[in-house]
């Protein structure tokens, strides 16, 4: 994925920014380009695919219609592939943190990384929040991110052969500790405590994983620091609770302690907003102010499910409100995507 940031530029002007890169803004962009409406896509994790990357890529799904099962990861990449035709610019590692409404009805938006747009309608797909992981107090950290230190695995064979500290005592941690000895040469479990907080079966599993000298349980340890240069890691601290120090030869560090979400900004962008969720109008997903639409988990109205399939529903209710919006000359004539086709089709 690349970032196609322009911080110092003047503002990009599109028609639409989607705030939120999940499954549902990944959909919404396919329905705003089956109207000839242009997106830009903003997300503050590295990675686009919001909750399915985060929290389950390898786990099946069973309710998405016409696929008795997809696993997380699958089913983002393939939503990616249904956009792709329509060519969606993705600004990632950087959260929507200002939004304003111009005189004339349209946006200006601006990221934490100083991104500005400028647009004539906007849909906000931020799911529970704006996604960030808890990061371990470690000196240079920021250096490592995105080389040598990862707070998600997306593709297990990128760490094949690697020497890996997993730093964590949760289910993340002992999951991937359970899943990585299959590809890694050698797995490092660093936790503060002797017990785990995992499902036992699990924690049986990575025992085996101990027993055949695959993977080495450093407890109760925790992080104290990272060596290497330029990002690419040789090795990490830990210590334990009376002063002993340890250095592990590792080139991955995955600290898993648990990403936290937060509507954040958005909760300030004064429209009605009850339990971290936004009022929107069930027929169009618009919420009190004009232009401004909310679409998926963060949309609620009487009836609403949080479920994947119901986010997309609410994206091509959005788009089609959108369209009067970006062409306000046009008539809307229906059409189904058989006959209308999509680019390079
Ligand atoms: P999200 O997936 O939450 O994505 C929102 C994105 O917006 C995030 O990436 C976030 O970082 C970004 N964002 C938020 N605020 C900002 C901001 N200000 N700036 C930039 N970016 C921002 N649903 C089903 O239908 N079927 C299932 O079987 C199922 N299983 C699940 C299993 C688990 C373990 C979990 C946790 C959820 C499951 N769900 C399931 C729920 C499903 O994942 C959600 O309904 C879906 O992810 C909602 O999609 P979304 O695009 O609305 O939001």
């Amino acid at each position: 994925m690349t970032d196609q940031t322009t911080p110092k530029n003047p503002p990009i002007e599109t028609d639409v920014v989607i705030v939120g890169a999940g499954p549902v803004g990944l959909f919404a962009i396919f329905e705003l380009g089956m109207l000839k409406i242009r997106a830009h896509v903003v997300d503050s994790l590295e990675e686009v695919g919001g909750q399915c990357t985060a929290l389950y890529p390898e786990k099946p799904i069973f309710d998405i219609p016409a696929h008795p099962r997809i696993e997380g990861a699958v089913l983002i990449e393939k939503l990616e592939a249904q956009a792709a035709p329509f060519k969606p610019v993705y600004h990632v590692n950087q959260q929507v943190t200002e939004l304003v409404v111009r005189p004339d009805g349209g946006f200006d938006l601006t990221t934490s990384k100083g991104t500005q747009f400028r647009c004539k309608a906007v849909i906000i797909a931020a799911g529970g929040g704006a996604f960030g992981p808890n990061r371990p107090p470690l000196d240079h950290l920021a250096d490592y991110e995105g080389k040598s230190v990862f707070y998600m695995v997306k593709r297990r064979e990128d760490f094949r052969d690697k020497r890996i500290v997993i730093a964590g005592g949760g289910d993340s941690a002992v999951d991937w500790a359970v899943s990585l000895p299959e590809v890694a040469q050698k797995v490092y479990v660093v936790h503060r405590r002797d017990k785990f907080r995992a499902a036992p079966d699990m924690v049986d599993r990575m025992q085996a994983w101990v027993d055949q000298g695959k993977l080495e349980l450093v407890t109760p340890y925790q992080l104290s620091g990272l060596v290497g240069e330029n990002g690419i890691l040789s090795g990490v601290t830990v210590k334990d609770f009376d002063g002993g120090e340890r250095t592990l030869d590792a080139d991955i560090l995955l600290p898993f302690f648990g990403l936290a979400a937060k509507l954040g900004p958005i909760a300030d962008w004064g429209f009605a907003v009850e339990k971290n969720t936004i009022l929107v109008d069930r027929t169009s997903c618009e919420t009190a102010i004009p232009g401004l639409f909310a679409i998926g988990d963060v949309a609620l109205y009487p009836g609403k499910l949080k479920l994947i399939l119901q986010g997309f529903a609410d994206a091509a209710a959005a788009a089609h409100k959108i369209h009067g919006i970006v062409y306000p000359d046009e008539p809307l004539h229906f059409e189904y995507s058989t006959t209308q086709g999509v680019p390079g089709n």
